[in-house]
């Protein structure tokens, strides 16, 4: 099988889980309990913490683990929203594209009477700062912005939008799922206050993650407990927390990962250009190495990806958490797409252990099974 849906997800690595199996057997005791073996799993957290704020670049007090982003997410947004709240700040500034989980919990504060902005996206995908500019103000209490968009692979103008936001006196918080694992990253000269992240984007388990949140941030933590510092309660899920530390520990250097990815990302979208009516968005800016977000002409995604199934590759039609459905994706729509063209957005993303025969292999048999589709499906 080539698999290239890695921004859906990544298969565990070898050391994620010779690192997570010891932990169900022996330090399956609570971190919290007095005894011997609840200090014996008390230690396992605190290493797996330091060895995960190491590759972080972030203080140990300032890492929260949770069950992946979407948690952090939530975390991010309804603890920091409660925080300003207490200074007379309310209104919450979110990008048009965010993760589709991000964009349902925005609607959801706004139906408890929360006022939520959104940042419109230019055709190319990024952010408008004129736009985000003009909808900065003093009663702004969080901007949140992805640093990578799923969809697109599109990086977002983080640093410019953090700046804006800390001048209004707002919190700025990033998801940055996209982007961890893939890109360097230290939270220590990252601009923003807060920043969510996922294993299971870089070869950790599914259901971990982290929020990372500045020291001295005001935050009321939604799940209040005695863990996390006070900031997440729950008993801590240790063989998750382990793999994901393990995760970040292997993480080799990202720099050169990331040009040897989009090389061959690249020779893909080199190869597939002669498809008459190829058409690849966000192709001319900054973008995560491994994402292509493409159509064949006017050929369907779920007809193209049947095709792709035969040929034992692993693609999607875009986010896999919206995915299934005939909706055109929102990212597309939100760069103004028409949905015609968007319902045939294929995504591939390729990975670390992507091979140069995996995309010849690709190259090599997917023009024929896409030529004849062509010729019935004309651009309209
Ligand atoms: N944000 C972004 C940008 C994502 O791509 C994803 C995963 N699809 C999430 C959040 C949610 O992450 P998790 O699966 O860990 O909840």
């Amino acid at each position: 099988m080539i698999y290239l849906d890695h921004n859906a997800t990544t298969p565990p690595a070898p050391e994620v889980l010779d690192a997570m199996g010891p932990v169900f057997v022996t330090a399956w005791a609570n971190a919290s309990s007095q005894h011997g073996p609840g200090q014996d799993a008390k230690r396992v957290l605190g290493a797996a913490r330091a060895t995960a704020a190491r590759a972080l670049g972030c203080k140990t007090s300032e890492l929260i683990f949770t069950s992946g982003a979407t948690e952090a997410n939530h975390m991010a947004l309804t603890g920091l929203l409660a925080a300003a709240r207490a200074q007379g700040r309310q209104r919450l500034l979110i990008g048009a594209v965010e993760h589709s989980a991000l964009l349902r919990l925005a609607r959801s504060l706004t139906e408890q009477g929360v006022p939520v902005d959104f940042m419109p996206v230019s055709p190319d995908g990024r952010i408008d700062l004129t736009a985000a500019e003009a909808l900065m103000g003093p009663d702004l209490a969080l901007v949140s912005l992805m640093a990578a968009n799923n969809e697109t692979g599109a990086l977002m103008p983080v640093t410019e939008v953090a700046a804006m936001a800390h001048a209004a006196g707002a919190a700025m918080h990033v998801d940055a799922t996209q982007w961890i694992g893939k890109l360097p990253f230290a939270f220590a000269d990252y601009p923003a206050d807060a920043v969510s992240l996922s294993a299971h984007k870089f070869h950790g388990p599914k259901g971990a993650g982290a929020l990372l949140l500045r020291q001295g941030r005001a935050f009321v933590p939604p799940v209040p407990g005695s863990q996390e510092r006070g900031r997440r309660g729950g008993t801590e899920n240790l063989p998750a927390i382990v793999g994901l530390a393990a995760a970040l520990e292997r993480l080799g250097d990202l720099a050169s990962q990331a040009e040897h990815v989009a090389g061959l990302r690249d020779a893909l979208e080199s190869g597939l250009a002669e498809l008459p009516g190829l058409h690849v968005w966000c192709q001319g800016v900054p973008r995560l190495p491994g994402t292509s977000y493409l159509r064949f002409g006017m050929v369907d995604a779920d007809v193209v990806l049947q095709r792709l199934s035969r040929l034992n590759v692993a693609a999607s039609s875009g986010a896999a958490c919206s995915s299934g459905g005939s909706e055109p994706s929102h990212v597309l729509t939100a760069m103004g797409v028409p949905r015609d063209e968007a319902l045939c957005a294929i995504r591939f993303s390729l990975g670390d252990e992507t091979r140069a025969e995996d995309i010849a292999l690709l190259l090599n048999s997917l023009p024929a099974l896409i030529e004849p589709l062509l010729s019935v499906a004309t651009e309209s």
